[in-house]
Formats: structure tokens, sequence, C-alpha cells
């Protein structure tokens, strides 16, 4: 029998925030402190992706002395992983996440990098709401008490709520959203990246268990849209690419200077950290060198300041109970980016 009934989804794009009065002299009243759980407190709420051209030490380091966090990414043995962290921890950082799988080494690795100076575990597969999620989150739950567990991907309150059941403190949503990914096409699932933050924050959970935004933000607009729809915190990838702190050499292509951005379910990611190729989820690309990554950093977070100021919130949170939504034609879209160059 037929059950299934068509939803409608929005994204980003979509949508604006309207403009509301303010009282807000300066974006240094803005306070953007975002308590994690389990002692993680960040004073800007965004966090570097766990992918192999984006999180080892260098950005760790960064994120965490502009309070951030860095999540560094588990494509290597565990002993190297280790060695990040502690590279990270003995460079002064305080907070510093580190990822593993849900099978094989995923015990042995989070143990050394507990034992390193990882305070945030992120138990990182593409779909989360999983039996073998479950099993993993359950083990070390019971293993790290103290220990802030971040797991995911999930595209749906039912997802977050499952993972919040099973032991998780943060929780990364959004299944296909990625610059870098495929999913949605190679296997026809996900959910628009808005949806799905405003799907998990009608979760009886939210506000207890941290929602993290993760996947297709390309601007502090999109992270100022993320928050008041009830996320916590961003994740991003594209947007810290290129710059110096990310791992892998510089590439000189002609005039050009480029780095590396690869989905870490490319056909090159499977290859480097598996040797062999299963299911095809992500690319692999170039990007400009974008230079130190401080510069940018500084730019989001001004922006997300101007953004709550916008909306006459000092916080977060009142953001998200301030917020007024409205969806935009693709007209509205045209006139939302700088468009004077369609004159020519
Ligand atoms: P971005 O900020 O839009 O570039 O998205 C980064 C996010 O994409 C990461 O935090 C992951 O959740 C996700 N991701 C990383 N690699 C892949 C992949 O190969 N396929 C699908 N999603 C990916």
């Amino acid at each position: 029998m037929m059950h299934n009934r068509i939803q409608e989804a929005l994204t980003y794009d979509d949508v604006l925030l309207v403009p509301q009065y303010s009282d807000i002299r300066s974006r240094s009243e803005v306070d953007l402190t975002t308590d994690m759980g389990r002692g993680v407190r960040l004073t800007v709420p965004i966090i570097s992706s766990p992918m192999d051209t984006i999180t080892e030490y260098r950005m760790a380091m960064e994120m965490d002395s502009n309070g951030m966090l860095g999540v560094i990414h588990r494509y290597n043995t565990p002993q190297q992983q280790a060695a990040l962290v502690a590279k990270a921890r003995s460079g002064g950082a305080t907070n510093i996440g580190a990822a593993v799988g849900v099978t094989g080494d995923f015990e042995e690795r989070s143990e050394l990098l507990a034992e390193s100076g990882a305070n945030i575990i992120c138990l990182d597969v593409a779909h989360g709401q999983h039996l073998l999620m479950r099993d993993a989150l359950k083990i070390l739950r019971q293993k790290f008490p103290d220990i802030h567990l971040m797991a995911g991907n999930v595209a749906t309150r039912e997802g977050f709520d499952m993972m919040v059941e099973w032991g998780a403190d943060s929780i990364r949503c959004n299944i296909g959203g990625g610059s870098i990914c495929t999913t949605r096409i190679q296997t026809g699932h996900g959910v628009p990246g808005l949806h799905t933050i405003m799907d998990c924050a009608h979760s009886q959970y939210a506000g207890d268990y941290r929602i993290v935004a993760d996947g297709g933000i390309k601007n502090s607009g999109d992270m100022v849209k993320a928050l008041a729809a009830g996320a916590d915190v961003i994740m991003i990838g594209s947007l810290l690419s290129g710059t110096v702190e990310t791992p892998g050499d510089v590439i000189h292509d002609g005039d050009f200077v480029r780095k590396a951005y690869r989905g870490m379910a490319s056909t090159d990611a499977q290859k480097d950290w598996r040797g062999r190729v299963s299911s095809i989820e992500g690319v692999a690309t170039t990007v400009p060198f974008a230079g130190p990554v401080g510069r940018i950093l500084e730019e989001l977070e001004g922006g997300i300041r101007s953004g709550l100021s916008y909306s006459g919130a000092r916080t977060v949170t009142e953001l998200q109970s301030k917020a007024l939504f409205l969806r935009q034609t693709g007209a509205g879209q045209t006139e939302s980016r700088a468009h004077i160059e369609d004159r020519r």
C-alpha cells in the first residue's frame, strides 16, 4: 500500500531573517558563549570538520585559540592521531576534539586519544542512525563518563533522539549537504540542511543536548540562519579549506596557488586511507590558497555578531526566540547577492 506523502523542505538560500529593532550599540555586546556540556565551553560556536584536508593539530590549535573547536580527523593510525592530539595539547589548546569510527579499532583509538588529552570524542560516520553507532556509543559512554561525546550524522528529529538516548552529548545534523558531498546523488537520501535543524530543534532533548549544524554552510549568513533555526554550534569544512593551517602542501598550478579539499568518501580519500574504494559519496578538488585561517575566523565571527544584532538579539537563545524567517523566491535570491556584474 502506498503510504508516502511528499513533504516540502527548505534550506538556507530559501529563507531570510527579517531585521528587527535593535538596541545593541556594538557587536562586542553580543555574547556567543556556548556551553557544550561535560565541561566544554566555546566562546564562539564554530567547529572545524574532522577531514584530512581540514583538521590536524595546527587547525585544532588555531580554532581553540579563537574560542572555537577543532576535531582532528581519524584517517591515520591511532598512534598518529594521538600524537596530533598531544601536539595540540602541549601547544596549549584547552579543548581538543578527535574523531573515531564505530567499528574496528575505535575503542583502542578512543583510549589513546583520551590519554593524549582529547576532551571531545566524535563518533564520525555518514549514517549515524545505525545499529553500529548504537553499540559504539553505549560502549564509549560507559567507558568515558566524563568525556564529551559528539556523534553523527543524522537528518531527522528521530535520529537526533536516538543518538541522545544512546549516549551522545552533541549531534551532527545534516545528511548530504556538504560542499564535497554526493550522498544525495549516489543514494537518493538526505534532507535539506535548514529543514533538518528545524526538525531537530523540536526534539524533546533540544536545549539539553547540542545541535551541530554540519555541512553546506557557505557564509556567516548561513551560520546565523542555522543558529536562528535552533542550532547550538556550526561545523564547517569548505569555509576553512585552502588555509595555511589545513594539512597538505600548496599546489602550484600555473599562476595559481591552490590546496586540496576532498570529501572523506571520495575516491581519492578512500584510496589513501583504506586502499580500496566502496560507495563513492564525495568529490575531491582543489581550492585557491586562502592564507592564514585567523582572518577568515574573524570575519565569520564578526558576521555572526552582526547577524544577531540585526535581529536585536544579544545571545543565540534570544535570537532563537525572536527570529522571524521568511521564504524568498528565486528573484529574492538574485537580489540578495551582489548583482552589479549582471549588468555586463
Ligand atoms: P562543508 O562545510 O559544506 O564543506 O561540509 C563539510 C561536512 O561534509 C563535514 O563536516 C562532513 O559532515 C561532510 N563530509 C565530509 N566528507 C564527506 C563525503 O565524502 N561525503 C559526504 N559528506 C562528507
